[in-house]
């Protein structure tokens, strides 16, 4: 048993950490509070090529591998939220051109996103269909060399700064999940439209993505008609275990953030780290971060080392991780007092940041199913 990084990841971790903490985390004040994608956050991350992870070699990448990706989120998002986002965005929107993708497909596609030229997006979730995917209600119906689409998506991370999204419709409507087919729609199709924004608790690039009657040509299919689902669903497997290494990554910065003011703030003529108090709940972030750091480095090890799916360690590392970044933000934030819930105090836009990673790429209802599911199926036999 190796608990260890091997040289190429420590390498990977060191790069990250310094262009995280030089360069991103002094944009993060900004970033983190705007609904546009920064450029020069993106800018940034391109050139130090870390777009490259989420593709594979003949593609411009530097091969995927999932403990790569999960060191690099873990370091983006302690620094940057935004970094952080549009790095996994670009990997969630392409990973379904990796998986189901034709050469042509994958040779136009891959290289601009693993470069950072271009930007992409996962459109699944739709007003009728969130946890319950197979309930979604946009159609393509196909008519001579093209598909016609028509419906809405919602809660598009990227949407209107993306240039390429991987869309989930129907086409077989009668045939619920076995009818959902993955197509790739660029910015700028007639019929597409990115208009429609939403506001959220922290601010990102998010929105409902409409189309009315857009015309996509039959080559912008991936896989064959019904293969979405699966799809889709290959690729949540892959990125859930990175959702826990971002929030692994949140998690940190607020232990950082309530290590540093326990230390300056007096109470009662001493630092507040004196007290029993503060020190047992330090006790309880530092343990819970590693146990949750445990979880989602072992997903990622498997699926690295070949096991074809890691359904059931996914889903533990993420809803652990999630459920435990919630809790150590908000104890960071009682550590804070007062200035924890002050706008511009670093604590508050990570308590802000880290709620939402409980509700997406399935909630911690849905990830609870799924890992009952998996042990009763075990038990069973
Ligand atoms: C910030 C943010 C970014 C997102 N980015 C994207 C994106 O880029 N692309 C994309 O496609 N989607 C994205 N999503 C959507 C996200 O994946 C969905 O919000 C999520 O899957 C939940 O769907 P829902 O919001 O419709 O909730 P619902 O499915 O309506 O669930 C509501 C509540 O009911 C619970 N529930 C539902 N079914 C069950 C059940 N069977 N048993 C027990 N409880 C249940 C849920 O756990 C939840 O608590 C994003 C969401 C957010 C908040």
């Amino acid at each position: 048993m190796d608990f260890n990084f091997t040289p190429e990841e420590e390498a990977l971790r060191r790069q990250a950490r310094k262009v995280a903490v030089e360069e991103l985390e002094p944009l993060a004040p900004e970033a983190d509070e705007s609904y546009e994608v920064t450029p020069q956050v993106t800018q940034i991350l391109a050139r130090e090529g870390l777009f490259r992870y989420i593709a594979p070699e003949e593609y411009g990448g530097h091969g995927i591998r999932v403990t790569n990706i999960c060191i690099v989120r873990e370091e983006l998002a302690r620094a940057c939220a935004q970094a952080d986002t549009t790095f996994a965005m670009n990997g969630l929107g392409s990973y379904p051109t990796v998986l189901a993708g034709s050469e042509e497909q994958k040779r136009r596609y891959l290289p601009p996103l693993a470069s950072g030229e271009k930007l992409g997006s996962f459109a699944l979730t739709e007003p009728d269909g969130g946890s319950d995917v197979a309930a979604m209600k946009t159609i393509a119906v196909r008519d001579g060399d093209s598909y016609v689409l028509n419906g809405m998506k919602r809660f598009v991370s990227q949407t209107g700064a993306a240039h390429t999204y991987t869309v989930f419709a129907k086409t077989d409507p009668s045939a619920r999940s076995r009818g959902i087919s993955a197509f790739v729609v660029e910015e700028g199709t007639p019929g597409f439209s990115t208009d429609r924004r939403l506001r959220v608790l922290a601010p990102h690039a998010i929105g409902e993505p409409l189309f009315e009657d857009c015309r996509i040509p039959v080559s912008n299919l991936l896989g064959k008609e019904g293969d979405g689902m699966k799809i889709a669903l290959s690729t949540l497997d892959m990125f859930r275990t990175t959702v826990g290494a971002a929030v692994l990554g949140l998690a940190l910065a607020a232990y950082d953030e309530a290590i540093s003011y326990s230390q300056h703030r007096f109470a009662f003529s001493q630092p507040l780290a004196e007290f029993q108090a503060t020190q047992f709940k330090i006790a309880d972030m530092a343990t819970s971060i590693d146990a949750a750091r445990l979880l989602i480095y072992r997903a990622a090890w498997l699926k690295d080392q070949g096991q074809d799916r890691v359904i059931l360690e996914a889903s533990m590392a993420k809803l652990f991780a999630t459920e435990m970044a919630q809790k150590v933000a908000d104890d960071s934030l009682q550590i804070h007092g007062g200035m924890g819930v002050v706008k511009g105090m670093a604590i508050e836009r990570i308590f802000r940041e880290v709620r939402a990673a409980r509700i997406y790429e399935g909630t911690s209802e849905i990830q609870r199913i799924t890992i009952s599911r998996e042990i009763l199926k075990r038990v069973r036999g």
